[in-house]
């Protein structure tokens, strides 16, 4: 598979899966907009995966959650390079407790950033990808959205709510030749999983046929696939990239 010409847009890219993503992405020859509200490291990350990985990569310092920002964004990105092909969405948090406990401010911030925040940018690449009658839009899910966890009603709401929204948004722009589909990793070491209790990492290991946690590497793949020439005839699917864990 190859991606030369083709520009990316991927959201929260600047470490974790989504720099991965990003890596992956630009060493087959897409150009790359990390789209992360850190203006700094989001630069460095740029600079080093131009370096490292291949292609241009240039950083556009985005909060996903202001739609005027994420506006500003794809524009800067036509003006950039004339065109967008792909867009991954992402960026994602976690603030999280049991309902009982969570504030009305964790559930907002989370839905806020996971799912309107993809909303934001899927809306705001949408016509210039109809008119190019072509676009990959892949949305990073989670294991928790397909089966929820216990302390993450607001962040398993979040990632449920992007499979529905990836299924809907598939059917309205199919004709367009343009897919939406979601990929729904398993437990992948990051910033985001540090805090969590190790008896609940314990826990998961039991639920893991391959018997080890995911790399981000391994979740970049399969978002490389999805968003390649060659995925074209998927479209409103979500693939689980998680040892396992969901098998049904
Ligand atoms: P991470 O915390 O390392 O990366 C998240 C990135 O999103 C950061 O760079 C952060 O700056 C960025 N971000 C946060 N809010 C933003 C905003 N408002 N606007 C723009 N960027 C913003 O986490 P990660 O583990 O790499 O997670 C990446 C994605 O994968 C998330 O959507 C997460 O929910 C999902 N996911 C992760 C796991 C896992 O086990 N790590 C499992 C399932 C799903």
């Amino acid at each position: 598979m190859t991606y030369s010409g083709r520009v990316a847009i991927i959201t929260g890219g600047r470490r974790g899966i989504g720099r991965a993503i990003a890596c992956e992405l630009s060493g087959r020859g897409a150009h790359i907009v990390i789209a992360d509200r850190l203006e700094d490291a989001a630069a460095d990350a740029a600079q080093q995966i131009t370096s490292e990985c291949g292609s241009r990569t240039i950083s556009i310092p985005t909060d996903v959650t202001v739609p005027e920002a994420v506006q500003e964004l794809v524009d800067k990105t036509l003006a950039e390079f004339g065109r967008v092909d792909i867009l991954v969405n992402n960026a994602g948090i976690t603030r999280d407790n049991l309902l009982m406990r969570m504030s009305e401010e964790d559930w907002d911030q989370v839905l806020a950033v996971n799912l309107k925040g993809a909303w934001n940018c899927c809306r705001a690449v949408i016509r210039p990808m109809m008119k190019a009658r072509y676009g990959r839009i892949v949305n990073i899910s989670s294991v928790s959205g397909l089966a929820g966890q216990a302390g993450q009603t607001n962040y398993s709401a979040s990632k449920a709510g992007l499979i529905g929204m990836s299924k809907a948004l598939a059917r309205e722009v199919a004709s367009r030749g343009i897919t939406v589909n979601a990929v729904a990793p398993g437990f992948i070491p990051t910033y985001l999983t540090e805090s969590l209790p190790q008896e609940l990492k314990d826990g998961m290991m039991k639920l893991i046929p391959l018997g080890r946690w995911g790399k981000p590497e391994e979740i970049a793949y399969a978002v490389a696939f999805l968003a390649s020439d060659e995925a074209a005839y998927i479209t409103g699917q979500v693939l689980s990239v998680d040892g396992g864990m969901m098998m049904m």
